[in-house]
């Protein structure tokens, strides 16, 4: 019962205070034993509309059970807005604290500046040893002070409007927008959705090279098995490269003020922090370079039965040679991007049912597979389309054909490139109806389902690569990059 002291002055319902009264007759006789737990030599959190304890929990880096612990929480499912939360841990630091992200590009150093608290608080706030902790997307622990950061405020999403719209409505940045209410990107905001802002578009200091304003990622934290959209924002024309999560990007210009690479995160990358570089040159001819590290989750992608094969199927000697072939025709990032918008399904099943249903795929990307009794060393590489033999395969996205031939494992196949490094491919068909060098047009007959290389039985197994990375096709059917 530690938040009975202030409480009064959260809940403006009097009809919640007079129920809040009759508890506190109830459980008088703990008063004075209680009351001296109450001097507030511990932090604490004021409950916003929406939070969850779990999410608080998150937020904070404490576990559940400690908040619950110290709060003396008996329901973790009623907690109310405007409660005060102690924030366990950080006995001798004192007032009301928040989160915010961090945002590339940002460092203690520079937040330490802009917010004005020293850099050891902030360090001991977020139990920091190491600056380099100060990942992209960390939930940052800031203390909450009379003419630091304003109290958030909340909108809603109406219907049609997206979240991109809405940042532009209140005056805010899209992607701290994105980051502050933990969406993975800018088209998941949905009608309805609330959403958390803090009101400033943040023109604070940064510790990016001078001439880079913004940079966003997304989807942030990176997932395995995705394509990471990563965007520079700059007034001036400039050189730029970089890598992330040891490939290189390839920025391409999508706008004015907008350089955008896209970048597979492979399937198999173990979860944890990897360096974002980007480095380049201005106008003026002056260099600059800056790295900071940028999470990546994992995605709970299934473990297929162990799977029985023909040993020549998984012969390294065979499938080896192939492969680098493969990964080869996906290497180059062409400037021309010749796809805009969501690609359709390569099939002549309908979308919409089939993204509703999930009935049009036999085994999806990313499954975790083993081979003759392997440990879970592979994973499904395409989604794997159902059809029958002779079934029409369509371009999904415009673009132009770099392979189409018989290989050994994969039939069949055809490579079509779209440019910025993005590649599909089609495997198994019994026919194929593309040249190389033939430039194809959204929903041209390419080729037609089958059964050849190494199958069990007809299907379209199909690949979605960007930056030399195999990622999950159904994303591209439903967003658009980048
Ligand atoms: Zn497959």
């Amino acid at each position: 019962m530690i938040f009975r002291l202030e409480i009064g002055f959260a809940l403006k319902k009097w009809t919640r205070w007079f129920s809040l009264l009759s508890l506190l007759v109830l459980v008088f006789p703990l008063i004075p034993a209680k009351a001296q737990q109450t001097q507030p030599d511990q932090p604490v959190y004021v409950v916003q509309e929406g939070d969850t304890l779990w999410e608080i929990a998150q937020r904070f880096h404490v576990s559940l059970d400690d908040l619950v612990r110290v709060n003396d929480i008996t329901d973790p499912a009623r907690i109310a807005s405007g409660d005060q939360l102690i924030i366990p841990g950080l006995t001798g630091i004192k007032g009301v604290l928040t989160t915010q992200p961090v945002t590339y590009g940002e460092t203690l150093r520079s937040i330490s500046r802009k917010l004005g608290v020293n850099q050891q608080t902030l360090a001991r706030l977020n139990h920091l040893s190491s600056p380099v902790e100060l990942y992209a997307g960390y939930s940052l622990v800031v203390p909450l002070t009379e003419g630091g950061i304003p109290p958030a405020q909340r909108a809603m999403i109406s219907p049609r409007e997206t979240l991109l719209e809405q940042a532009v409505l209140l005056g805010a940045n899209p992607w701290q927008l994105a980051l502050r209410n933990n969406l993975a990107g800018l088209a998941q905001a949905i009608p309805g959705d609330i959403l958390l802002f803090t009101g400033e578009d943040d023109g604070g200091p940064s510790a990016l090279p001078e001439g880079i304003r913004a940079v966003a990622l997304d989807p942030i934290p990176l997932q395995q098995g995705k394509a990471a959209s990563v965007k520079v924002v700059t007034p001036m024309a400039i050189n730029l490269s970089g890598s992330l999560v040891d490939h290189p990007l390839h920025f391409f210009s999508l706008n004015e003020e907008t350089y955008a690479a896209l970048q597979g995160i492979h399937a198999m990358a173990e979860p944890g922090l990897y360096p974002l570089q980007l480095q380049g040159q201005l106008e003026d001819g002056s260099q600059f370079a800056f790295s900071q590290m940028v999470p990546v989750s994992a995605v709970n992608y299934p473990f297929d039965t162990p799977l029985v094969v023909d040993p020549a199927t998984v012969d390294p000697a065979v499938t080896e040679p192939e492969d680098e072939i493969w990964s080869a025709l996906m290497e180059p990032a062409t400037p021309e991007r010749l796809w805009d918008g969501v690609f359709r399904l390569p099939s002549p099943l309908p979308v919409d049912y089939c993204l509703e249903t999930n009935e049009c795929w036999s085994s999806r990307f990313g499954n975790r597979r083993s081979y003759n009794g392997s440990p879970y060393l592979y994973f499904h590489t395409g989604l794997d389309v159902v059809g029958k033999v002779g079934t029409e395969i369509y371009a999904p996205a415009p673009g132009v054909v770099v392979f189409a031939g018989p290989l050994t494992v994969r039939g069949n196949a055809t490579v079509i490139n779209h440019g910025w490094g993005v590649y599909t491919a089609y495997m198994h068909q019994s026919e194929i109806l593309v040249e190389v060098g033939e430039r194809v047009e959204t929903g041209q007959l390419i080729g037609r389902v089958g059964a050849t290389g190494r199958v069990q039985g007809p299907h379209l197994h199909w690949e979605v690569w960007a930056g030399g990375v195999q990622v999950d096709p159904l994303d591209w059917l439903q967003r658009s990059y980048p």
